[in-house]
């Protein structure tokens, strides 16, 4: 019998993950099908009493849903109640587990490139889902220092006071710090991980080909990582490769953090290359 996969959110127009997902479970041989479910937020409880259907394995979790889906589930993992976000559904026999793979991915991208966060200070340009699973990795992989910056400076505030002393390993400062050009080229003085958890410069957004640190000059001794994973090289990669930085661009964690689901619904390694080749493909690179 054909199994499903449910992609949720609003909108879904421009997500990858049907197309690389698709790509994988076809090379294994899998009679499932990955299906995107645009559901307005009126919606999200028809799509979660779907996935409790036989017929489904799950689903990928997306913006607005992944807070709000948590109290409907019957059960959540450590680290989506402690990053406060589920991206990933398993159904099995009707009962349905929330899981975060934000994280996972994040890490296996920065472990990839040679970068250790240990120790490390870290500047972070967000403060929605995506920062939060951020926040949490650095901090449990023994980070030094995180300051959030984000637009809206009370949501960095309350993740930072949140986080204050939450650290599983201690002695990890977490602050908050306001949004201006001056600030953050301050932070940067000091040699920073900087993290770009916003969606500016994504493309098909009011702000693509935006970088949220236009007309800065980055120092080189920065690691600049950007979520944003279309384009492959956003404008902010752009800047701080022209500025001699080590760069580490969004899609690497999107494969990773897919992978790391697939394993969950499937049970079966994911064909992370085939994954890539696809969703190089859909974004044109
Ligand atoms: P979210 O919860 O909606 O948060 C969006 C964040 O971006 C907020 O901090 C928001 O600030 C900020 N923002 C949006 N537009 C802005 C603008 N014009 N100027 C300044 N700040 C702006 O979304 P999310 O789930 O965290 O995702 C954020 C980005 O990460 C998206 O582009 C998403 O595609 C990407 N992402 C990538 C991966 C991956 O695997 N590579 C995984 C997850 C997410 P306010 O709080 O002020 O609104």
């Amino acid at each position: 019998m054909t199994k499903y996969i449910g992609l949720i959110g609003y909108p879904l127009g421009h997500s990858i993950s049907p197309i690389f997902q698709q790509a994988a479970l076809d090379s294994l041989g899998l009679d499932v099908v990955y299906q995107a479910w645009e559901m307005e937020p009126s919606r999200l409880e028809e799509a979660i009493k779907r996935l409790r259907d036989p017929a489904h394995l799950g689903a990928n979790v997306t913006v607005p849903h992944k807070e709000t889906v948590i109290p409907m589930l019957d059960q959540i993992d450590d680290a989506a109640r402690r990053i406060g976000a589920v991206n990933t559904i398993v159904s099995k026999d009707g009962r349905l587990e929330g899981h975060n793979t934000d994280h996972i991915g994040f890490m296996r991208a920065l472990k990839e490139a040679s970068y250790d966060p240990t120790g490390k200070n870290a500047l972070i340009l967000g403060a929605g889902g995506a920062a939060r699973a951020v926040v949490y990795a650095l901090m449990d992989a023994g980070a030094h220092s995180l300051i959030i910056v984000n637009r809206t400076r009370e949501r960095a505030q309350a993740l930072a006071d949140e986080l204050a002393g939450a650290s599983p390993l201690g002695a990890v400062h977490v602050t908050a710090s306001p949004w201006t050009p001056k600030l953050i080229a301050t932070i940067l003085e000091e040699p920073h991980l900087l993290v770009n958890c916003t969606s500016i410069g994504m493309r098909h957004s009011p702000t693509e080909e935006q970088s949220p640190l236009d007309g800065m000059v980055i120092p080189r001794e920065t690691v600049v990582y950007d979520l944003v994973y279309n384009p492959l090289e956003t404008s902010l990669l752009r800047q701080a490769r022209e500025a001699g930085c080590v760069t580490i661009g969004g899609l690497p964690m999107l494969i990773y953090q897919g992978a790391a689901a697939f394993e969950l619904w499937t049970g079966h390694a994911a064909p992370v290359n085939v994954m890539m080749a696809a969703a190089r493909d859909a974004l044109g690179g």
